[in-house]
């Protein structure tokens, strides 16, 4: 599209009839932001100017954009194989796929639910989790146990074991029962400005242990934490924390789910945090970049022991719960592509070898107004601000506004501002977000 089309799309088109998801929709149609190409590290807008992706989209696209691999490997599945029921049937692919993924992920995880979304994939993990003890004869374990400030998504199961207020308060008669919530881990008086993981804070993790005398154990299905917490604004686990979780959780027979929707591939310096971390959960949810957010896509990571278990269920009954789209044939052909590139480009090894670079360009911000705290580990960082009197929100967004419009895309989450690039980046680019974001500190105050 040449650039005069592309002003001439945004001038004349209708923005009456999409509801957009989490978007402020009245104040977005008087100053829309639109995106329209993408190509490597770089978005263009609707009128051809050039956006550097410092989000991965929306901690999706690690390979980078416009990946010929992907877009080929998509293009020739829909033209050999479109479509295939995914009940009481099957098809390579996704056989193919389960494979794939069970080779790159922790020891034991070796069965593959796939679902098509980061949501989908939390409420088969809770689903699976429940049917898991009702297979092994302890039909009573049916409460869980998430975190405050987690997200998991928003379906009934992930706003219920999610810990945001602001996406629980309006169904909160509608959530599920038993469910209760670990402390996060966020801790700015002891913590702050830490480079990787916190050196304290790991004992939050046994108010678990409290949980479990008040409930019993019999009763409590599985504990569900993202590693690193990522909507929230970058939280990182203390050392010693996930551990702690595993050991606790192990003793009492109840099921640890690791939510990796944005650690997953490579985000935070190896394929999964449980890896990065040394901490194997028994269940790992994912999407996003399973197939570089190409197509929409999820998958939870299961051991070997629950499948067991789950194959002897009462009644013949081994899982009532899928999807029509699980497994899609042209989202799993654009989800090997995608590995295939992981692979070839070493891209969770280059997360890490780049961690130091980008771990000293994110701290250099340090000093500039009304920063409280940066965090960071692989390709991922968080720099939190302290509310303006406008009211919370406003200075994170007021930099996201101010960075998008000087060609950077970061992420704002109240005052926190995410980074999170395409592992492709390189340094210069690492500068230049950096930069741009330097300056909209410095101009938004
Ligand atoms: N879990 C986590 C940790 C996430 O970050 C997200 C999305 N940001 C989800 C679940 C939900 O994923 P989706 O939006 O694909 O449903």
């Amino acid at each position: 599209m040449s650039d005069s089309q592309a002003n001439m799309q945004s001038e004349t088109q209708s923005l009456e009839h999409y509801w957009m998801p989490f978007t402020a929709n009245r104040q977005f149609k008087s100053k829309p932001r639109m995106l329209a190409e993408a190509q490597g590290m770089y978005y263009k807008d609707t009128t051809g100017r050039s956006v550097l992706d410092g989000t991965a989209g929306l901690w999706c696209c690690n390979a980078g954009h416009g990946r010929k691999e992907i877009s080929q490997a998509v293009s020739k599945q829909i033209h050999k194989l479109d479509f295939a029921p995914s009940f009481q049937m099957g098809h390579p692919i996704a056989f193919e796929l389960a494979e794939r993924l069970a080779q790159i992920s922790p020891d034991g995880l070796n069965k593959v639910f796939f679902t098509n979304s980061g949501s989908e994939s939390v409420d088969s993990a809770l689903k699976i989790a429940i049917n898991y003890h009702r297979s092994n004869g302890e039909a009573t374990r049916t409460r869980f146990i998430g975190r405050e400030l987690g997200y998991h998504g928003v379906g009934f199961g992930g706003i219920s074991v999610g810990g945001i207020g602001g996406n629980r308060k309006t169904f909160s008669q509608q959530l599920l029962p038993g469910v209760d919530h670990l402390p996060h881990t966020l801790d700015m008086q002891n913590n702050a400005f830490s480079r990787g993981m916190p050196k304290t804070g790991a004992e939050k993790a046994d108010v678990l242990e409290q949980l479990v005398a008040l409930h019993g154990a019999e009763n409590i299905a599985a504990v569900i934490v993202e590693p690193m917490s990522g909507s929230a604004g970058v939280i990182l686990p203390p050392e010693g924390y996930l551990q702690r979780l595993r050991e606790i959780t192990k003793k009492h027979g109840i099921l640890l789910i690791f939510d990796e929707v944005i650690t997953g591939f490579g985000r935070v310096g190896d394929a999964f945090a449980s890896q990065r971390w040394g901490v194997t959960p028994d269940m790992i949810t994912t999407a996003k970049a399973l197939n570089n957010g190409a197509i929409p896509m999820g998958a939870v990571l299961i051991d070997d022991a629950i499948y067991d278990a789950s194959m002897q269920g009462p009644d013949g009954i081994e899982l009532f719960h899928g999807y029509t789209y699980s497994g899609h044939p042209v989202a799993a052909a654009a989800a090997i592509a995608t590995l295939d590139i992981y692979q070839n480009e070493q891209l969770f090894e280059r997360s890490r070898e780049l961690e130091g670079y980008f771990e000293e360009a994110v701290h250099s911000l340090k000093g500039l107004p009304n920063i409280i705290d940066i965090r960071n580990i692989g390709l991922v960082g968080g720099i939190q601000f302290s509310p303006s009197e406008e009211g919370v929100g406003k200075r994170g967004f007021g930099i996201f506004e101010h960075c998008f419009a000087n060609g950077t895309l970061v992420r704002a989450t109240a005052d926190i501002i995410a980074i999170s690039p395409p592992l492709i980046i390189d340094k210069q680019q690492i500068d230049q977000i950096v930069n741009t974001l330097g300056d909209a500190i410095r101009a938004v105050g």
